[in-house]
């Protein structure tokens, strides 16, 4: 027999530094990444609701637990930095 299960994991996401002051456009920094042999799925998309980055977006930092620094879009950027909530 055959069994799926979907496990669904939750995180504790929380700001980074702010990547605004950082400022470096989504593509330059994928650019760099690949010139240094790095991954860069892991930051391909807003690590909260999967928005795709175009190459001039400046994406947020923000920390997740159990796995590090991932970026997110500015509309949940905001819901971070309010804190507390879950997803909506
Ligand atoms: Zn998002």
């Amino acid at each position: 027999m055959k069994v799926t299960r979907t496990t669904t994991k939750t995180y504790e996401v929380s700001s980074g530094c702010n990547s605004k002051k950082w400022g470096m456009p989504f593509g330059r920094f994928i650019d760099i990444r690949v010139r240094n042999n790095q991954s860069v799925k892991q930051f391909e998309s807003c690590f909260i609701c999967g928005h795709r980055f175009s190459d001039d977006e400046i994406p947020n930092v923000v920390v997740v637990s159990s796995k590090g620094n991932r970026f997110s879009c500015d509309t949940c950027y905001e819901k971070v930095m309010r804190g507390g909530g879950r997803d909506e």
